[in-house]
């Protein structure tokens, strides 16, 4: 039995005030939701603010990336480390928009899963098709590509990586895969971890989830969660859809 974990990825959103009055929410209303896991990855500037916020509250909270190298001569990054050091929980590797705006490599995202392990961090592993790929049908092959030098981190890595399918067609569109569409992907996924491994692996969806159509994703059995865009930006919005 996987714990259902639920993680809000604010993107480039926010400033102190507004960060405020979310996080707050997010602490009020969590106690009625708390048999999930529930976190916030954050803009780096705020990670301090989210764990002075959040300590205590049973929310925890992450990064929106890393970088692959420990520590030196790297100027604008941040290492696994300094998150750490942040308390962070968690950080998303090659999210879409990384892989797409900013070219991250699949072994680049691979390595910077190394490097969060390796710093004590769960990273959350993002993979996912454009729309022309889907609609080519390639989304299986496409995916298997983005994973491999994943899964070629061992067994030992793997259980303790998050993975995240998001279909780059459903994400800030509106447009949510289908449960039964995503199911298929996610099975898909954790057919390529080995069974004791696969048993253990969360495997969220992400691409425009909202409190309306949460339950349904959550029904099936190889979806454990979420991993929300805009309407993590809304704490009543983000809680009812943990609580789905
Ligand atoms: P939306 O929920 O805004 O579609 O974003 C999904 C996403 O990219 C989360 O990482």
């Amino acid at each position: 039995p996987r714990k259902r974990l639920v993680i809000g990825n604010w993107k480039m959103h926010g400033n102190q005030a507004a960060n405020a009055s979310l996080l707050d929410g997010l602490c009020a209303g969590f106690p009625a939701v708390r048999a999930c896991d529930l976190a916030v990855c954050v803009p780096f500037p705020y990670l301090g603010q989210a764990g002075a916020s959040l300590q205590g509250s049973g929310i925890s909270w992450g990064a929106q990336d890393v970088s692959k190298h420990e520590q030196g001569a790297y100027t604008g990054e941040v290492s696994a480390a300094m998150l750490a050091d942040f308390s962070c929980s968690w950080v998303l590797v090659g999210h879409s928009e990384r892989r797409s705006i900013h070219g991250e490599s699949d072994q680049l995202v691979a390595d910077k899963a190394q490097a969060a392990l390796a710093a004590g961090l769960t990273p959350v592993v993002c993979v996912g098709e454009t729309l022309e790929q889907n609609e080519a049908g390639t989304t299986d092959e496409v995916i298997a590509r983005q994973l491999a030098p994943v899964l070629a981190l061992g067994a030992a890595a793997l259980e303790k990586i998050v993975i995240a399918y998001e279909p780059v067609w459903a994400i800030g569109t509106g447009r949510t895969a289908t449960p039964e569409q995503a199911q298929q992907v996610h099975a898909a996924i954790r057919a390529r971890l080995d069974g004791s491994v696969a048993a253990k692996v969360r495997i969220l969806y992400g691409g425009s989830v909202k409190a309306a159509n949460a339950a349904s994703l959550f029904t099936m059995p190889d979806i454990d969660g979420a991993l929300v865009g805009g309407a993590a930006l809304m704490a009543e919005e983000f809680l009812r859809i943990a609580a789905a």
